[in-house]
């Protein structure tokens, strides 16, 4: 769909990465690292000031204490975390539960390790795509090895509640399930909604890997350094795969990434991105249904699904295909974070999924764009 945008000259709300860099005090940080000769292979687990700024994010935003000696491993973005972590854990006869719609590396990495995909979908209702708690049960067998979760979740937005995080970590408990969480979006929530780390619920921090990175948090998605935190031996399981993956990446960006995770003027930029982007979500939100879609208003991420059946598509490839001719903008299917052929799938046929995560003078122009759909 981005090289569709390329090639038609339309918007493109495809893709979500910001067009506005990080903090500029951040930038000069790697800069600075380069300059001051950090240029060489850092160690396999990661510098140890990131580590440790890692650990103090932990317990400043959700009072979690993880060793950054053996608990904390750095990686090349949420990317190689997840995928390390599931070649680590899973392999044949074992499956692994994801919510559906799920982020598109998932699927591909659960399919590298050989395990099985099953899948717990999250189905639209009055407050917007939740959890399907009878579902959610029947998704469980006793080959469940783990859930891989992710809140706030890609595409739809859902800040998963506590509630629904209590019931997943009661299954997870009861089949001896190990919990991978996503949380590349933990700042980035609206409306006062709250992010809650599973690893935060009872009992819970010891079969919990937790995973996040700079890039949403801190609108720098090239730069691609990450992390995951938990016990100590499921961490060494997972560095023990990452070393073969990349052994170590990012050496100036390090030291940036450290910088950006304690220090206060970064964490009020990012109070400020979620500011910024609450109101830039209300305007793509607005613009959609004038244009005539059904919005589903998301409480987090970068991600607004609209439903495109009330212009007439029942089918969101479709129209995502025609959207640069008929509105001058590109989104991306939701079926792309589906399986064929699922309950999910069915339910989110004619779904498209745009992103905000661009400056309001490009999201004015998509919106009047947008309006066309309605003069058809
Ligand atoms: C963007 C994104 C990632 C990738 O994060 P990187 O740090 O860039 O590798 C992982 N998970 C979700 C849900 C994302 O939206």
């Amino acid at each position: 769909m981005s090289a569709l945008a390329a090639s038609t000259g339309a918007i493109n709300l495809g893709q979500g990465f910001p067009d506005v860099d990080g903090p500029e005090a951040i930038k000069r940080a790697a800069m600075a690292a380069i300059e001051a000769g950090h240029n060489q292979y850092p160690p396999g687990a990661g510098i140890p000031a990131l580590r440790a700024a890692v650990a103090t994010h932990q317990r400043r935003h959700y009072r979690l204490e993880v060793d950054p000696e053996t608990e904390v491993l750095i990686t090349t973005g949420a990317t190689e975390a997840l995928a390390a972590a599931v070649l680590a854990l899973a392999g044949p006869g074992d499956e692994v539960l994801t919510l559906e719609p799920f982020y598109d590396s998932y699927a591909a990495v659960i399919a590298l390790a050989g395990a099985a995909h099953t899948t717990a979908p999250l189905v639209r209702g009055p407050a917007g795509f939740r959890l399907d708690p009878a579902a959610l049960r029947l998704a469980f067998t006793d080959r469940t090895r783990i859930v891989l979760l992710n809140s706030p979740h890609n595409p739809t937005g859902t800040v998963l509640t506590r509630a629904e995080l209590t019931l997943i970590a009661q299954l997870a408990t009861a089949h001896d399930a190990i919990v991978i969480t996503d949380e590349v979006y933990e700042h980035l929530v609206y409306d006062g909604a709250e992010h809650i780390p599973v690893a935060t619920l009872p009992g819970m921090a010891a079969r919990t890997l937790t995973i996040s990175s700079v890039g949403k948090s801190f609108s720098f998605t090239g730069w691609k350094i990450g992390w995951v935190a938990g016990p100590a031996a499921l961490v060494e399981a997972v560095r023990t795969v990452k070393q073969f993956l990349t052994y170590v990446s990012g050496a100036p960006f390090q030291p940036a990434v450290a910088t950006a995770l304690t220090d206060a003027a970064a964490s009020a930029w990012v109070v400020d991105l979620a500011a910024s982007l609450a109101g830039r979500r209300d305007l793509l939100c607005a613009g959609l249904e004038r244009a005539g879609f059904d919005v589903i208003r998301p409480q987090g991420t970068y991600f607004v699904v609209a439903d495109g059946a009330p212009l007439g598509f029942d089918d969101g490839a479709e129209l995502c295909r025609r959207l640069p001719e008929l509105a001058g903008v590109v989104g991306v299917p939701v079926s792309a974070f589906t399986r064929a052929g699922s309950a999910a799938d069915a339910a989110l046929r004619s779904a498209v999924r745009f992103t905000f995560v661009k400056r309001e003078s490009v999201l004015r122009e998509a919106v009047i764009r947008l309006a066309e759909l309605a003069a058809r």
